[in-house]
């Protein structure tokens, strides 16, 4: 083989690896339905189905270059092991972001108290799998919830991971029942912080993004599920004027390709902002990966091997190389790993 460059690894900051199975299938009008049929396909996963398909999954993950994952499992506890060990098959680092459910969703999804959740937690953590505590959403976790487990995230130091703001009704539903929107009540029980990332953020308002900023919170952008579901977009140019750190997650799984989850991100803003190089090449490898570590907790994740002979990749200078795997490659670019 021809020689090949060394890169940082991508991290995978939020993915549910159960969802690569969706993949292609048209069904549902708007992310509503989809989320139904997605519910039907959580319901029948067991810990054989689980430690088969994410197998599978994070292959496919590590061969896209990602060297890392964040598991942002609600399936339970017994899954949630097999979720780990089918990652140590396909030798990408794990973290398991377990998802706290109080209401809503399958009744698989749900503990009965906080006191429950953190027994799961704790159980994973004396396995040896690293953790982040993950109340679900503000829909899935009422305010006591979050504040109990904002309160347990920061005694014992570890990251806390929720979704925010994906779909419009989320905020209408939150201003409903609390008066305040989805970040603005993440701030008021103590769940923001510098271990804290925000998924999506997609219809996050300016007092929502200066909250994320003032707290140091990361937002963990997902495009191609995004673009997938009809989300909306991230606002990405006001989320860099503000300097919130961002990192990427493959989410649904309808796409696995660190470089085409940068691409988009950046594409988005070029839309917004009208001009070219919003973030730049070095800003968005950092985005790729050491935000994407650092949201997760994880001080390494391994290297990635590129091929410069790769065609997409021909006529490419070696000084942009980096700027041209985000701007015109694919995954496939990505030596496999020798096994
Ligand atoms: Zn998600």
């Amino acid at each position: 083989m021809a020689r090949t460059i060394s890169l940082p690894g991508f991290v995978n900051a939020h993915s549910h690896a159960f969802q690569r199975a969706l993949r292609g299938r048209a069904a549902g009008g708007d992310f509503w339905a989809w989320r139904d049929g997605m519910l039907e396909d959580a319901e029948r996963q067991t810990a054989e189905s689980v430690r088969a398909l994410y197998a599978s999954t994070y292959r496919e993950m590590h061969a896209a270059g990602y060297t890392a994952v964040g598991e942002f499992h609600y399936l339970g506890l017994d899954t949630a092991l097999a979720a780990a060990e089918a990652a140590a098959d396909a030798c990408v680092a794990f973290v398991c972001v377990y998802a706290a459910y109080a209401r809503g969703g399958l009744p698989r999804m749900r503990q009965e108290s906080v006191a429950a959740y953190l027994g799961d937690l704790e159980t994973l953590r004396s396995n040896g799998i690293a953790v982040a505590v993950a109340p679900h959403s503000v829909r899935a976790c009422p305010r006591d919830w979050l504040v109990e487990l904002g309160r347990y995230a920061r005694d014992d130091g570890l990251p806390l991971h929720v979704h925010a703001n994906e779909q419009p009704r989320e905020v209408e539903e939150s201003l409903a029942e609390h008066g305040v929107r989805p970040i603005e009540l993440l701030a008021d029980c103590g769940c923001l912080g510098e271990r804290t990332t925000v998924v999506h953020a997609t219809h996050a308002n300016g007092a929502e993004l200066d909250l994320l900023r003032d707290s140091d919170s990361t937002i963990c952008v997902c495009p191609t599920t995004e673009a997938d579901l009809g989300d909306g977009f991230l606002p990405a140019v006001r989320v860099k004027h503000r300097g919130i750190r961002l990192c990427i997650g493959s989410d649904s799984n309808v796409r696995i390709d660190p470089f085409e989850e940068l691409r988009q991100l950046e594409g988005i803003a070029r839309r917004q902002d009208g001009r070219r190089n919003v973030f730049a090449t070095e800003e968005l490898w950092e985005i790729g990966g050491a935000n994407g570590a650092s949201s997760l907790g994880l001080e390494t994740w391994a290297d990635v091997e590129v091929d410069p002979g790769h065609p997409s990749l021909a006529g490419v200078e070696e000084e942009d190389l980096r700027a041209a795997l985000i701007a015109g490659c694919g995954a496939d670019v990505v030596v496999a790993p020798v096994r």
